[in-house]
């Protein structure tokens, strides 16, 4: 039996078309500069707004907030917590972090799109390879004993809508002790997950019920069609009568504490999976110099006794080698294999690289 651990990061969803973490506010911006009539930008005003306040406390601090979506995202929740931030009022402050929260979610609406073949809306390439990958590996309901399972840090829906497309059934382990599943961790969120307002918990607007009693509407010149849940997540209750009015996604910081109970049965279940793992394949993480947060998991995951045959990370910036390299200690590291290729040349090399 092996058990493959797949990880994901933005790279895997730039062929579908979302931005790159770095990218990712210039694409903001370029969207709110061609709205269309009658579109309101109002969140991206207000993000945008903040951002430019913040700009003198580079130029002092020497560090580039402006368009790396971490350090701004993070800025924001500070400012919120000392209330203060050039000449924005408490109530702009007090909302910037839930602005983010639809910047970000209107902008890989607005950038992912759903390729159209006949009457099916297929995954995004290349997450159908990917997909017919997790089939060949964990066939269920036969005796295959292999697994696989998937830990990613995107807040996108191009790996659930693939699993969903192919009836695989994902297990996003947000309650202790789900069982039963392709386990997809998402570990900062998921555009299809909400908070609930009346009892906190967080959980997510499944695929399935998502496209139970909704169909596409497709014309015959449909070419793509945007996968909009995230937009329409006020139409989810948990409870009844308490809509969350944005998804559930945290910033891609280290400092989680504040999503800690909310999030600590997926980051848990995630540990699990690195500790048991025989095979961890990374695709398009870059592993960023700033991401304690990962540095962190992976050392938990990996305390006690070493199962890891193989660490394979694909990515086509050979600096990645080098910072995984920092991260594998000495028992891991002669076990280690980088290979420079994007995520859709991985899919098909990959398999030289599985037991046979
Ligand atoms: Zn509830």
């Amino acid at each position: 039996m092996s058990r493959t651990v797949f990880i994901l990061g933005a790279g895997t969803s730039k062929l579908a078309g979302a931005p790159l973490m770095h990218e990712f506010l210039d694409v903001a911006d370029d969207l709110m500069h061609a709205k269309g009539p009658g579109e309101t930008y109002d969140d991206f005003e207000l993000v945008f707004k903040g951002i430019n306040a913040l700009r003198p406390a580079y130029a002092n601090a020497n560090v580039d907030l402006s368009n790396n979506i971490e350090s701004v995202f993070a800025a924001f929740e500070m400012a919120r917590l000392i209330r203060q931030l050039g000449n924005l009022t408490d109530q702009e402050i007090d909302g910037l972090p839930k602005a983010m929260r639809r910047v970000i979610e209107q902008t890989l609406e607005k950038t992912i799109q759903l390729p159209v073949s006949g009457e099916q809306v297929l995954p995004p390439r290349p997450y159908q390879d990917f997909a017919d990958l997790l089939k060949n590996i964990s066939k269920p309901g036969d005796r295959n004993p292999n697994t696989a399972s998937v830990l990613t840090f995107n807040y996108d829906l191009c790996i659930d809508y693939a699993l969903h497309f192919n009836s695989i059934r994902s297990n996003y382990c947000l309650e202790s002790g789900a069982t039963g599943g392709l386990k997809l961790l998402k570990l900062h969120g998921s555009l299809n997950w909400a908070q609930c307002p009346k009892c906190s918990k967080v959980t997510a607007w499944r695929m399935d019920q998502f496209f139970s009693g909704r169909n596409w509407t497709l014309w015959p010149e449909t070419k793509q069609v945007p996968l909009n849940i995230a937009s329409q997540i006020k139409q989810y209750n948990h409870c009844a009568g308490a809509s969350a009015e944005e998804p559930f996604v945290v910033p891609p910081t280290w400092n989680k504490t504040e999503y800690h109970h909310v999030l600590q049965p997926v980051w848990q279940a995630a540990i699990n999976e690195l500790r048991e793992a025989e095979y961890i394949i990374v695709f398009g993480y870059s592993l960023p110099p700033t991401d304690q947060f990962f540095r962190f998991l992976y050392a938990l995951g990996t305390v006690g006794e070493v199962r890891l045959k193989r660490f394979c990370v694909f990515d086509p910036n050979t600096e990645v080698e080098n910072r995984f390299k920092e991260l594998l200690g000495p028992v891991v590291k002669d076990r280690f294999v980088f290979r420079r290729m994007g995520f859709q040349n991985a899919i098909s090399e990959f398999n030289q690289f599985l037991p046979k």
